[in-house]
């Protein structure tokens, strides 16, 4: 049996990739500065024979396995980036980076495309076509861009022009031994903005004289709240909301400005842009109408992530077929945080996954927590089903191709 192989070969690179996990997790690099993170990755690639290519968005890697047939390219992407915060985990192999951690399991994605290098390169005869293991800096770098969309400026996804995406995260909602995926949105889109609103400033008993930004803030507020109620589609999904309201030094003055800031998710463009448009209209028409101006300064940041169709039906078998009918979770719900895979999914057909390291009777600590940390055994069980799917991708008939 074929998968009786795929789980000797990864039984044989487990203690490989966990001490390569614990390294990265020792070292961790903040986002666009995975220096150390990325020439590590190189060395390891080249060391496995993959044609390796540098410099997409600076520390941006890539590596080619060219199969023994040729035919399409598969991209896997696994992000690199650690966060600026300090860890408070006491694990032996806690970060030696003061105010850096690996509190998001990008030392584990880091990892897992190591094993994946691995394993692909022993089974080249069995691929068709070619695989692109993409190893992307900043992705927690939101609102900024994110490195997923400029390592495509740069042209990650061309020569070989990749065909299809696939990626993955640690997700603590999913128990250990499992991996799930959806089709359609998985992932929201995440837009901070920024209101500011002009008035003019007076005595407080003094209001004739005042075009008070207070209750043009209030109104809009108010206002902005009918976008989620009266203008989106009741069977979609919308998020609004203002965080910060900032004005005034003094009770008996009403100041000139007022500051709002808020976000916005969304789960599909049209809803975004909707959302966007009714926003930018209220702010400067209900501050007109009150005698002030206001402006919407609108940061479009990572779109929401959208799983295709064919590419979640050949994930789904994958996972189904190394781990096991059961091991498979239909996600029902996306989630409301963004990530920046979602620029591959918008240029390729793509699937993204959410690989369980939770825990049946014990909490496990999510992503972004400064005790966050991870069941290893997770990455044995990614690196599977990463490869069966890219053995099972370059099989899909060209006339079938994902869309
Ligand atoms: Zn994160
Ligand atoms: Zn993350």
């Amino acid at each position: 049996m074929f998968n009786d192989k795929i789980n000797r070969l990864v039984a044989d690179i487990e203690d490989w990739m966990i001490e390569h996990r614990r390294n990265i997790h020792k070292y961790p690099e903040p986002s666009r500065k995975e220096y150390k993170t990325s020439s590590k990755v190189v060395s390891v690639l080249e060391s496995l024979g993959l044609e390796v290519e540098k410099g997409y968005y600076t520390t941006g890697v890539v590596g080619i396995i060219r199969g023994k047939e040729g035919g399409r390219t598969l991209g896997l992407r696994f992000d690199m980036d650690a966060l600026e915060m300090d860890e408070l985990t006491n694990l032996p192999f806690a970060s030696k980076n003061k105010g850096v951690m690996h509190a998001c399991g990008h030392d584990g994605h880091t990892a897992i495309g190591l094993g994946v290098a691995k394993l692909l390169i022993q089974l080249r005869d069995e691929i068709k076509g070619n695989i692109k293991l993409i190893f992307q800096p900043a992705e927690e770098d939101a609102p900024n861009g994110g490195g997923a969309k400029y390592m495509i400026e740069d042209g990650v996804l061309k020569n070989p022009n990749v065909d299809a995406m696939v990626g993955l995260h640690l997700w603590p909602a999913l128990k250990l031994g499992t991996v799930g995926t959806k089709v359609g949105p998985i992932m929201a889109s995440s837009d901070p903005f920024t209101i500011e609103i002009i008035g003019k400033g007076a005595h407080a008993s003094l209001p004739q004289e005042a075009v008070d930004p207070i209750v043009i803030g209030s109104q809009i507020v108010n206002n902005l709240q009918t976008i989620v109620s009266r203008n989106v589609d009741p069977f979609e999904q919308a998020v609004l909301t203002i965080g910060k309201f900032i004005g005034g030094t003094r009770y008996n003055t009403i100041p000139e400005k007022v500051t709002l800031e808020g976000t916005v998710r969304t789960y599909n463009e049209k809803i975004r842009k909707k959302v966007y448009t009714r926003i930018k209209e209220i702010v400067e028409k209900t501050a007109e109408l009150m005698g002030g101006k206001a402006t919407l300064n609108y940061n479009f940041g990572y779109p929401a992530t959208i799983n295709d169709e064919k590419m979640v039906e050949l994930a789904r078998k994958a996972i189904k077929d190394i781990l096991g009918e059961n091991n498979y979770v239909e996600i029902e719900r996306p989630a409301t945080g963004g990530e920046d895979f979602a620029y591959f999914a918008k240029e390729v057909p793509s699937v993204y996954m959410w690989v369980g390291y939770g825990k049946e009777n014990e909490d496990v600590y999510p992503p972004h927590s400064p005790r966050f940390d991870f069941d290893e055994k997770a990455l044995s069980i990614a690196v599977k089903v990463l490869v069966k799917l890219a053995l099972k991708w370059g099989k899909v008939k060209e006339n079938d191709k994902c869309n």
